[in-house]
């Protein structure tokens, strides 16, 4: 049986193919894939052909925010079963070593994360995951609503790394998906202050619908100072870096108060970036990096059937596979008031 994929041949060219419908083995299950969320890392791959050091090869499937519904399962596979809406967890750890043993298997050496060379990834038909990299999706969420879940587990997890609490405050800086999860989470947990910057005024009004409480077009403001006098110069308790430009990584550290945190989750296009080690140490500020996220899944799903806001609302374009091409050069041109779009096979 064949079913389509859609194949990245290089730099900004897609070509429809066919692909074998894959098997399942006793632990696996085997999904048609319903809907898939278009990542930031997606197109770093689509624009330059790698992210660093991991380079596309000459014909493959990228994408990794996934769901859909289950179709076949192996015979040892209890949780799930055919005709089951999930979202799939996209990195396969291995489950023995260090990392995975104490807690941590988003940093798993041997992790196979999809869409991430050579792991194939998620825009095509069918795909066959391990048991434990599927989650049921509440009945009232989309499969669309259900992408959202991957860039949420990471903002969730990010926060949690900073242990964040209710009633601090906070800055966001950029306003794409990572930013809006961060913003959601913190709007739903509580944050006291909410300070958002963003270049694209669409994506700055979506900061302000999902419960912002300034919101600054960074290139028409001076963002440090407005948030020091809005603090009465103190700063904010956490800043989340999400943009991944040096422009506001050296921002997150001054607006960041005394013995404050910062977040990096942005993914920086460069090979280097630099700060201010000065204030950086005069100020104690421990500086958090993301890699993706670990048991925050189920959570991410939970707390968008909860939150009386919509976080669905990010999602501001679809397409089908046959357009992934245009889906693609949308997202990178950020163009359209385009936030999360996503690929419906
Ligand atoms: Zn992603
Ligand atoms: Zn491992």
């Amino acid at each position: 049986m064949k079913a389509k994929a859609a194949y990245l041949l290089g730099k900004r060219k897609f070509v429809i193919d066919e692909c074998e419908i894959p098997e399942c083995r006793d632990d696996e299950v085997l999904i048609r894939i319903r809907a898939i969320g278009i990542c930031g890392s997606d197109v770093h791959y689509f624009l330059d052909g790698r992210i660093g050091d991991q380079i596309v090869p000459e014909k493959f499937i990228i994408g990794h925010e996934a769901s859909g519904e289950i179709v076949a399962k192996g015979k040892n596979v209890k949780s799930v079963k055919e005709g089951d809406r999930v979202v799939i967890e996209p990195g396969i750890s291995c489950g023995k070593c260090e990392l995975c043993i104490t807690g941590r298997p988003n940093l798993c050496p041997h992790v196979k994360f999809l869409g991430t060379p050579p792991i194939t990834g998620a825009f095509r038909e069918f795909i066959v995951m391990p048991e434990k990299n599927v989650v049921k999706i509440p009945d009232h969420l989309s499969y669309a609503e259900g992408t959202l879940a991957e860039p949420l587990a990471i903002a969730l997890y990010g926060i949690g790394l900073s242990n964040f609490s209710i009633g601090n405050s906070i800055a966001i800086l950029g306003a794409g998906p990572i930013g809006l999860s961060v913003l959601f989470c913190c709007e739903n947990g509580g944050a006291e202050e909410i300070f958002v910057t963003e270049l694209i005024e669409a994506r700055a009004k979506m900061a302000q619908k999902l419960g912002a409480d300034h919101v600054f077009l960074a290139d028409k403001i001076d963002i440090e100072r407005e948030i020091s006098s809005f603090t009465n110069r103190r700063g904010v308790d956490i800043s989340f870096e999400c943009a991944g430009t040096q422009q506001t990584i050296t921002q997150m550290i001054n607006i960041t108060a005394v013995g404050g945190k910062s977040v990096i989750f942005g993914i920086p296009a460069e090979d280097q970036i630099f700060f201010d080690p000065h204030t950086v140490r005069r100020k104690q500020i421990p500086i958090l990096t993301v890699r993706r996220s670990a048991f925050t899944t189920e959570k991410a799903l939970k707390l968008m059937c909860m939150s009386n806001i919509k976080f669905g609302a990010i999602i501001t374009h679809k397409f089908p596979l046959e357009k992934i091409q245009d889906a693609l050069e949308l997202v990178a041109s950020r163009q359209d008031g385009v936030i999360k779009a996503v690929i419906e096979p």
